[in-house]
This record gives structure tokens, sequence and C-alpha cells, in this order.
């Protein structure tokens, strides 16, 4: 068995793991990574990268198609717009290639050892890898578990045949017919509504009494109204009983307790992820655990030690952005500088349509931690360039201390308010009051002088509403 040393192993090469080991090895540290599968993880490979270049070329289709059928208010005119969705797969692929490649050179460039294969701890500095040319031992001082996360299965919806994960929604060759989501969060809506735009007749089942439970009512009603006008049907209070006998439906129980079954070429089920826990010998470790997830404390450090946990596998939320960050925390503290986990905001996007983000605290979290709070909200209606791209759907809300103006949250849902999201969480980080916001310059005409407007209007004078 060949063995090597080194400071630090990091135990996957997703986005927690790779970040942290491309640090460590800008620190100096002697770092070695291993991954069973394509450097990048989920996010590069299955999940982040992907589903945004499916949803941007349903949304591109979508258009067509709108104007194709005379909807154009535009005067732009075409017809017979078609789709070859292999080839768009193929497209995907290419941008996964590009990035998944580009992390094998960034690793390299940082002086990171990789080693291909599956890892199995056999105590807490000790990792045994089984790569294609036999088992490779790793000893190393620190060791970085960042396993992530896989598709939680419903047992009476095992996955194979027509029941799908997003991982094979993301591979099809071809837009099925009819698509039931078992689940309406982020991935059930996301990829649902690509898919209805595709062309696909989409059915979203989802348990809770309503779609996105992850976020309040006010932010999600814009995404329910565009799904309608997709003519897709969403059945809350729902649930998915199993495929019927024929495997060409999917039976559900209504919340009305009646059974019903809805005919279905596809069943994608998206009702969360599950930390990776298993099949890597975490029994070797006896690690403190918080539920499912492994425990740690705000340094990354789990309950063995010289042994940190990042990332999907350290618990919610699950964003790729945060599993980076801890990474690049953790290279920092086994070099010996001194960091904790201090963000006030992790922000997290739904690239539904329309998009929805939040920064920061609710109005409701921002309530229950007993603060008097002021919030204020500007609809896209009134701003210019909303209108200049026909997308007037949504609004920024903002949410601060009542007595110091202090900015707790930041909300928005419309059209590419994703890339609001960098404004809401620095104004957050930076300790910004509404007054701050305010005095900020903001180009015009963009989407992001309805945050300067939210702002004034939580100090009670709009000046374009
Ligand atoms: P992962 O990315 O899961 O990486 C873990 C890696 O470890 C994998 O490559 C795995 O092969 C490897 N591994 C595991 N065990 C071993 C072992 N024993 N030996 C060797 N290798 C091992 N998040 C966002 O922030 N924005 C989004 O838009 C977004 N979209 C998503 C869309 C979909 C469809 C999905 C499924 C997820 C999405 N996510 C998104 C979530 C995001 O992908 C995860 O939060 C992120 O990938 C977690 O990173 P990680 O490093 O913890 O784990
Ligand atoms: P999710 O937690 O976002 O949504 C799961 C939904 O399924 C919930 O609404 C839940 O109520 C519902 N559900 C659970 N059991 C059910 C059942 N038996 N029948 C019907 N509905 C049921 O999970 P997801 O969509 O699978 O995504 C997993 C994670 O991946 C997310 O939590 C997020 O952390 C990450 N992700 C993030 C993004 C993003 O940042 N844009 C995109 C995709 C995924």
């Amino acid at each position: 068995m060949k063995e090597i040393s080194c400071k630090l192993l990091v135990v996957g090469a997703g986005p927690g793991g790779y970040v942290c080991a491309i640090k460590a090895g800008q620190l100096g540290i002697d770092t070695v990574i291993v991954e069973a599968a394509r450097p990048g993880g989920t996010c590069l490979t299955v999940g982040c990268i992907p589903s945004k270049a499916l949803i941007h070329a349903a949304d591109e289709f979508e258009k067509v198609v709108h104007a194709a059928a005379g909807n154009s208010p535009l005067g732009i005119a075409l017809s017979g717009p078609a789709l070859d969705l292999a080839r768009t797969v193929a497209w995907k692929e290419g941008i996964v290639g590009r990035l998944t490649s580009g992390v094998a050179g960034l690793l390299k460039k940082a002086k990171v050892k990789t080693v291909h294969g599956w890892a199995r701890f056999r105590d807490g500095k000790t990792v045994e890898v089984e790569t294609e040319t036999g088992l490779q031992m790793v000893r190393a001082e620190a060791i970085v578990i960042a396993t992530g996360s896989a598709a939680v299965e419903l047992p009476s919806l095992p996955f194979g045949g027509p029941v799908i994960s997003s991982t094979e929604a993301l591979d099809l060759s071809e837009v099925p017919g009819r698509l039931v989501v078992v689940g309406g969060g982020y991935i059930g809506l996301e990829l649902g509504t690509a898919f209805a735009k595709l062309g696909s007749e989409v059915t979203v089942v989802e348990a809770l009494p309503r779609i996105l439970p992850l976020y309040d009512a006010e932010l999600t009603r814009p995404v329910g109204k565009r799904l309608a006008e997709l003519g897709v049907e969403v059945l809350t209070g729902a649930k998915a009983r199993g495929v019927s006998p024929g495997k060409d439906a999917l039976l559900v129980e209504t919340a009305d307790g009646k059974e019903v079954r809805l005919p279905a070429d596809r069943v994608l089920v998206t009702v969360g992820r599950r930390p990776l826990t298993e099949g890597w010998g975490i029994e070797e470790l006896a690690l403190d655990m918080a539920g499912k997830f492994i425990r740690i404390d705000d340094q990354c450090r789990t309950s063995m030690r010289g042994v940190y946990a990042i990332g999907d596998v350290t618990g919610e939320p699950m964003l790729a952005h945060r599993a980076m960050a801890q990474g690049e925390m953790v290279a920092e503290i086994v070099a010996g500088r001194k960091r904790s986990w201090d963000k006030r905001s992790i922000p997290a996007v739904c690239f539904a349509d329309p998009e929805i983000v939040s920064a920061g605290l609710s109005p409701e979290e921002a309530r229950a931690l007993g603060r008097e709070v002021k919030t204020g909200l500007f609809p896209f209606q009134a701003n210019g360039r909303a209108m200049t791209t026909e997308s007037e759907v949504g609004f920024v809300r903002v949410i601060a201390r009542a007595d110091n103006h202090l900015v707790l949250g930041i909300q928005a849902v419309g059209q590419g308010v994703s890339e609001l999201s960098a404004a809401f969480s620095l104004a957050i980080e930076m300790g910004a009051r509404l007054e701050d916001v305010a005095g900020t310059i903001h180009v015009h005409p963009t989407r992001s002088e309805a945050f300067v407007e939210a702002a004034l209007r939580t100090l009670g004078h709009p000046l374009h509403i």
C-alpha cells in the first residue's frame, strides 16, 4: 500500500473542499485533496451550474415561443421555434467541463495534490483511498470532511425508471411530455419552471400548505402567479403515495383526503438533500452529531481534535457559497490565523421565475428577536428599468431597527434580482443604516434603484412613489 503524509487532508472536492484546499495551498500548507468523482462536487457537476444553464436555456426558449405566438409587444415576430434538448445538454456539459477542469488547474497551481478515489477513515489522522492503482494511505495532521450531500429518496418513490432526482433531470435527452414534481422547494420550482418553459405539462405536489415554505408568502406570491401563467398545476397539502402499477402515473393524496392519479412520463422527486455521512467510516470517528448533520463549532471544528467539517454535511443552509466561506475560513485556521464564523448574512437566491433573494432577517425573524422594526417595500412597477425590460413584477423590501435604523434584512422578488444579492449582503455585513443606503448614488436606470427607494420608504420619504 502506498503511503503519503501531509499537513492537511481534505475529503471531497465540492465548493467547500476545493476552496479550502486552494486557500490552504496558497497559504503554503502541504495539502492533499481526495475526490471520488469530478472536482467541483454537486455544485459544478449536477447542481448549481447545470441547473442554471438549463434555466437560462428554458428562459430563452420561452421568449421565442412567446414571440412566435404573436405575443411580443416589442414588435418581434418569428415562426417555428424548436428545441433540441440533447444539444442544450451538450452545451451545459461543455460549461461543466470548463469549470471542473478549471478547478483541477487551480488546485494544481496552488500545489495541492489530488488523489482520485473513495476515501475511508481509519482514524482521526488516517484515511485510506481506493484509487484505480490500488489502496493509498494518507496521514494528515488535520482533516477536513467536505463530503457534501445527496438527494433524499422517498420510501414510496425509490429512484429508478420514471422516478428521477435532479441529477437525471439535468441530463435528459428529451423534454418529458408530462412531468410531476414532488416537492415545491428550491429544486422542484427551479427545474419545474424550466421544464414548463421547455414544453412539459408540469404538476407540482407539495406536502406543506404553500410552495417555497422557506420564504414568506409575500415573497413567493409572484412565483405562484407566474407558475399559473405557465400552466403549472400546484397541489399543496398533497402527499405522493407511489407510482401506479403501470408506472405511468403518480398516485397522490390531495389536501382533502382524496386519491388522484396524475399521469406522468417522469416523476422528479425533490424533497430535500441529506448529508453524506455514510460509506466513509464516520463510525471510526464517533463524532458528535446535530441530528443527521455533523456538529461543528464556530470554527468548523468537530468533536474530534484536528478534524473539521464544512459544507452540506454540516447542515442548513445547504448552499455552495456557505460551503466556500467555511472552506476558506478553515484553511486560515489550519494556517494558524485567528478566524471564527461571524457572518451576519448568508444570502440565498431561488432562481425561480421571478427570482427571490433574501439576505439577513425576514420581518418575522427580526420581530421574533424582540426588536421593534420598520419595514419598507418598493415595487418594480414604479421602476423605469423594470418597465423597459417588460418585467414589472416584484419588489425590494428592507427591514431595519426602529431605534437606530440599522439594516437587519433585505429581500427582493423580481426578474434578475439575484444580482442584487451582493449589494444586500454588503450592506448588512458592513452594518449599514437606512441613511447609508439612501445616501448612496445608484445608477439610473437600474433595478438597484428600487433598493434605495425601499430604504427611503422605510425612512418614510420615498421619492418615486
Ligand atoms: P458537494 O458539492 O456535495 O461535494 C462533495 C464532494 O465530495 C462530491 O464531489 C463527492 O463526490 C465527494 N465525496 C463524498 N464522499 C467522498 C469520499 N468518501 N471520498 C471521496 N470523495 C467523496 N447551492 C447554491 O448556493 N446555489 C444554487 O443555485 C444551487 N443550486 C443547486 C441545484 C441543484 C440541482 C442541487 C442538487 C444543489 C444546488 N445547490 C445550490 C446546493 C449546492 O450544490 C451545495 O450546497 C454544494 O454543492 C455543497 O458543497 P459541498 O462542498 O458541501 O458538497
Ligand atoms: P427543499 O428543502 O428546498 O424543498 C423540499 C420541498 O419538498 C419542501 O417544500 C418540502 O415541504 C417538500 N416535501 C418534503 N417531503 C415531501 C413529500 N413527501 N411530498 C411532497 N413534498 C415534500 O429541497 P430541494 O428542493 O430538494 O433542494 C435541496 C437543497 O439544495 C435546498 O435546501 C438548498 O439548500 C439547495 N439548493 C439551493 C438552490 C439555490 O440556492 N438556488 C437551488 C437548488 C437547491
